[in-house]
């Protein structure tokens, strides 16, 4: 039993010295669970960085989690840790109290999108995702979506700063639109100059700039942590779980 138990606890261990953790599938349902679990708390966290897909075994779990109940409890959560947070600043309500978010599976939800796309156990595709961008039919993610009209209908400026491009502005205002996002200070897409940058060195600069103008970045959501690291990041931040893709 012991030595069961020693085995069980280091052959994820051993498999990662040896390339193969994720190919798991040899372990059983229980393990398969455990180990996917792990790796996804871990790309939480952001130790588990520059994935491409999620690991090879682990597409039926990131469905259960995506679906079953689980990344809706964790957003909800989130979500009221961030009212909490925002009703207890004491803001000045001058107009440049700022929260800053994130535009893609922070306020809209591309669950659908994914669910057809094996949850991201496939590369991402352009041609595909531009296709599904243009229905501009992505619904809100309605926790935050509840949280972004407490701070609207407040004294907060709200700004909204996407990784999409500039030329994307009138597919993304649609949606956002379409989805009860009808308010904001400023949409922030990238220019043409930016289009290379990571996406965490573009937002840094972007949220400096806004810092510059005179604006008190308290809160910031993202569901990537290139949303949510660089400098300028404001006071907190707030991931949004994403176990589906992974953004630099
Ligand atoms: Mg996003």
């Amino acid at each position: 039993m012991g030595v069961y138990l020693a085995l069980l606890l280091i052959f994820p261990f051993i498999s990662i010295v040896s390339g193969s953790f994720y190919d798991i599938t040899l372990q059983g349902e229980s393990a398969l669970r455990t180990v996917c679990e792990s790796w996804r708390l871990n790309a939480e966290m952001g130790n588990v960085i520059g994935w491409v897909v999620i690991p090879s075994g682990c597409e039926e779990y990131v469905s259960n989690y995506m679906l079953g109940g689980q990344y809706s409890l964790d957003v909800d959560l989130m979500v009221r840790e961030a009212m909490s947070y925002a009703s207890k600043l004491q803001i000045e309500g001058d107009g440049k109290d700022a929260w800053v978010f994130d535009i893609d599976d922070t306020l809209l939800s591309h669950i659908s999108y994914y669910s057809e796309n094996r949850f991201g156990a496939t590369p991402f595709n352009k041609s595909s995702w531009v296709q599904w961008e243009n229905l501009a039919a992505a619904p809100a993610i309605e926790s935050v979506a509840l949280f972004y009209r407490q701070l609207v209908s407040g004294d907060w400026s709200v700004f909204f700063l996407t990784g999409r491009s500039e030329k994307r502005r009138e597919v993304t205002e649609e949606n956002l639109r379409r989805s009860g996002f009808t308010k904001w200070t400023g949409l922030i897409l990238r220019q043409e100059d930016e289009e290379g940058l990571p996406a965490k060195v573009y937002k840094s600069a972007r949220r400096q700039e806004l810092e510059k103008a005179g604006y008190r970045i308290w809160g910031n959501m993202g569901d990537q942590w290139s949303d949510l690291t660089g400098y300028s990041t404001g006071e907190r931040v707030f991931k949004v779980a994403n176990p589906m893709y992974y953004i630099p």
